[in-house]
C-alpha cells in the first residue's frame, strides 16, 4: 500500500470512528445475532483473493458490526466497564504503527522507562508507598497467576522452580465470592483446585477473617502448607470488600503471601475519600487493578504492584547471574516480571490518558460514576417495589424487583425482566447470584455515561418490570 492511499484510508477510518461514537446509541447495546451467524457469513466471502480496504470495510459494516456488543455505549451497564477514551485510542494507533517488541530495555528503552514511570505515578495516585514496584500485565488474571507462582516459589525456597513439584499440598485461600481467575491461577500454577480453600463470607459478602485463620490452623494440623491468600477489594458479584487489614495480620502471622485483587475497584483509590476502605492495602505483598476497566485506558492494561520485586524477578528470570550486564542494574527488563517474553508498548496509552486527563480529571470521572450508582440505588429503592441485595460500595448496584405477589417466582420474574431489557437493545445489564437469589447488577462506568443515561435506564427498568406482571 502506498503512503498516499494509506493516508486516505487513515482519514476514512478516523471519520468512521467519529461517526461510530456519534451514532453509538442507535445500535442495540447487546449484539442480537445467533450463534455461528457471523462465522458463516465470513466463511462465505471470497477470502483467498486479495480484497480492497473498501470491500473489507463494507463487509465489516454489514457482517461484523451487527455481531458487536457495544461496550462503549453509554447505555452499557453490564458486567464491568471496559473503558477507552480518545487519548487512549490515539496512543494505540501510534503503538500499532511503531509496533515495537518491548521485552527488554534495549528493545525499546522508552517503553521500559515509560512503564516504570507511569506505574510509579499510578502507585502514588492510589496511595501506595514507594516500596512497591509496578509492572503492566495483560490482565488481572495474569497478575494473579504471577502472584501465586511467586508465592509458591517463596514458600518452597525456589525449589519448585528448580525441581518441579514435591507432592506437598500448598494451600491458597480466598473468599467464596472471589473471582474465578484465582481458582484458574491455582490450577495452572500447580497448586491444584483441591488446594483452593474458599472462605465463607458475611452478610456484606466480605471474607470472614476469623474463618480464614481457622482454616489455616486446621490445614497446618493436617500437614498442609498454607501458602497464599488472595483478598478482594471489590468482588465481581457485588464489589464486596474483604477485611484487608485483618487478612494482612493473619498473612503475617502464618507467613502467607498476600495478593489483593482490586481489578475493578482499585481505580477508586485515586479518590482520597475512598482510601480509608483500603486502609492497610500497603501491607499486602502484591496488588492488581485494571486501568483497562475503569480508568479510561483501553484493553489491555493491568497495573500490578509488588512489594518484593527481587523475588518476582528471581521467579521469572531465565537469565543466569553471569549474563547480567551493568545496564540491567539500572533498568527494568520487564520480560523477567511475568510470563510473556514479547510485550506490547502498553505504557504509551496509559501515559496519554494520565497526562490528558490529569489527576483531577481522573478523579472527577470516578467520583461521578460512584455518585450515579448511589443515585440509581436510592432512586430504585424509593420506588418500594425493588430491593437492594448488597451494599453499594463503588459503581455497582445489586438489586431485584419484588413487586410480584407470588414470592416463589421472584427469581423467574427477574430473569425475565433482564432478558426483556437486554432484548430491547436499549440497555445492557447482567446478573449474578447472591445468597442464592437471582440478582440484577447495574454497573456505571462507561466513559460517556451521563446522568441522563442513568435516568433513562431507571425509567426503562421500572416500566418494564411493572409491565411484566
Ligand atoms: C474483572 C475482574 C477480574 C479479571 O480481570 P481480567 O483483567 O479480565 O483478567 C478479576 N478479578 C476481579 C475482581 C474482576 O472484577
Amino acid at each position: 500500500m502506498n503512503n498516499e492511499t494509506f493516508f486516505e484510508l487513515l482519514q476514512r477510518i478516523a471519520k468512521w470512528i467519529i461517526r461510530y461514537y456519534d451514532n453509538i446509541e442507535s445500535y442495540p447495546v447487546k449484539s442480537q445475532v445467533e450463534p455461528k451467524e457471523i462465522y458463516n457469513k465470513v466463511a462465505k466471502l471470497d477470502n483467498q483473493t486479495p480484497a480492497s480496504i473498501d470491500e473489507i470495510m463494507s463487509d465489516f459494516e454489514k457482517i461484523i458490526l451487527p455481531g458487536i456488543t457495544h461496550w462503549q455505549s453509554p447505555n452499557f451497564f453490564a458486567y464491568f466497564p471496559a473503558n477507552t477514551s480518545p487519548p487512549s485510542i490515539l496512543a494505540e494507533m501510534l503503538t500499532s504503527a511503531i509496533a515495537a517488541q518491548c521485552m527488554v530495555w534495549e528493545t525499546s528503552p522508552a517503553a521500559a522507562e515509560l512503564e516504570e514511570f507511569t506505574l510509579n505515578l499510578l502507585r502514588q495516585y492510589i496511595g501506595l508507598p514507594e516500596s512497591f514496584s509496578g509492572v503492566i500485565q495483560d490482565t488481572a488474571s495474569t497478575a494473579t497467576l504471577v502472584a501465586l507462582i511467586v508465592a509458591r516459589e517463596k514458600k518452597s525456597s525456589f525449589s519448585i522452580n528448580e525441581n518441579g513439584f514435591d507432592g506437598k499440598n500448598y494451600r491458597v485461600y480466598c473468599s467464596e465470592e472471589a473471582h474465578s481467575s484465582i481458582e484458574k491461577a491455582a490450577k495452572i500454577a500447580g497448586f491444584g483446585r483441591k488446594n483452593v480453600v474458599k472462605i465463607a463470607t458475611d452478610e456484606n459478602f466480605s471474607m470472614q477473617a476469623e474463618l480464614l485463620e481457622k482454616s489455616i490452623i486446621e490445614d497446618i494440623e493436617k500437614g498442609y502448607i498454607p501458602c497464599a491468600v488472595v483478598s478482594a477489594f471489590g468482588t465481581t458479584g457485588s464489589t464486596a470488600i474483604d477485611p484487608i487489614n485483618e487478612i494482612a495480620e493473619i498473612a503475617l502471622k502464618y507467613d502467607l503471601f498476600h495478593h489483593v485483587d482490586a481489578a475493578l475497584a482499585g481505580s477508586s483509590l485515586i479518590l482520597p475519600e475512598m482510601r480509608y476502605i483500603a486502609e492497610s492495602i500497603e501491607r499486602a505483598d502484591s496488588i492488581v487493578f485494571n486501568p483497562h476497566k475503569w480508568l479510561l485506558t483501553n484493553f489491555d492494561c493491568s497495573a500490578h504492584f509488588v512489594k518484593d520485586k527481587e523475588t518476582l524477578i528471581r521467579t521469572f528470570s531465565i537469565t543466569p547471574e553471569y549474563l547480567k550486564t551493568s545496564v540491567d542494574e539500572q533498568v527494568n527488563n520487564y520480560r523477567d516480571w511475568g510470563i510473556q517474553l514479547g510485550r506490547r508498548f502498553r505504557a504509551l496509552k496509559l501515559w496519554f490518558v494520565l497526562r490528558y486527563y490529569g489527576l483531577e480529571g481522573l478523579q472527577n470521572f470516578i467520583r461521578e460514576h460512584i455518585s450515579f450508582a448511589k443515585y440509581f440505588a436510592e432512586s430504585i429503592i424509593a420506588e418500594g417495589d425493588f430491593e437492594l441485595l448488597a451494599p453499594v460500595n463503588f459503581n455497582t448496584v445489586c438489586f431485584r424487583y419484588i413487586g410480584y405477589s407470588e414470592k416463589t417466582k421472584i427469581d423467574e420474574v427477574n430473569e425475565k425482566l433482564l432478558k426483556t431489557l437486554n432484548d430491547s437493545g436499549k440497555i445492557y445489564i447482567t446478573h449474578t447470584k447472591l445468597n442464592g437469589k437471582y440478582t440484577i447488577r447495574f454497573v456505571v462506568g462507561q466513559t460517556n455515561t451521563k446522568k441522563r443515561h442513568v435516568d433513562a435506564a431507571l425509567e426503562l427498568i421500572k416500566q418494564t418490570a411493572r409491565n411484566l406482571v
